[in-house]
């Protein structure tokens, strides 16, 4: 069984105004230096590596926007693509993630190295796998020309997403 996400929808949803109009995303900066150190490390060993994002969501007159708050890592990695994005794999992360009051799993992270930033078709399905049809978000990092961005992933259509790093 994949975990289940809990609903965006849920009453518990936090109401309050985003820093900034039209951004759904904010991390914090050192979960940007633990996802971007973690993928350093991968290059360096030539592996992807794959990750969660830690946070809250939280609700406006816009809709629904996150806040990351941590990385979860766990030193899960291998080599070959299907091993790191078969189900076991995020469940074990899931499993092995600290039960924080408050925090849930609202993204994933992995490395792509030397392909650039995007979706691909075996992201797309991770991604609908993992959140359905609920708020999350998944960030890719090319640690070959360290760069990194933020989509959205609704009906198998990645989007690109502007994030915001608070320090
Ligand atoms: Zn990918």
């Amino acid at each position: 069984m994949m975990p289940k996400i809990i609903s965006s929808n849920a009453p518990e949803v936090e109401f309050r105004a985003r820093p900034v109009k039209g951004v759904p995303l904010y991390i914090k900066e050192e979960t940007i230096v633990s996802m971007t150190d973690h993928a350093d490390t991968g290059y360096c060993e030539n592996k992807e590596v794959l990750g969660l994002l830690i946070g809250h969501i939280l609700k406006d007159d816009e809709g629904m926007y996150v806040r990351v708050t941590g990385a979860a890592t766990s030193g899960l990695e291998a080599d070959e693509v299907s091993v790191r994005f078969s189900k076991e794999t995020i469940e074990g992360l899931f499993d092995s993630m600290d039960k924080c009051e408050g925090d849930m799993v609202v993204g994933w992270y992995h490395s792509h190295l030397g392909i650039g930033c995007y979706l691909s078709d075996v992201d797309i399905r991770t991604h609908a796998g993992i959140f359905g049809d609920e708020i999350g978000f998944a960030i890719v990092i090319d640690p070959s020309d360290s760069t990194l961005a933020a989509f959205s992933c609704k009906d198998s259509s990645p989007q690109k997403v502007p994030l915001i790093v608070l320090a």
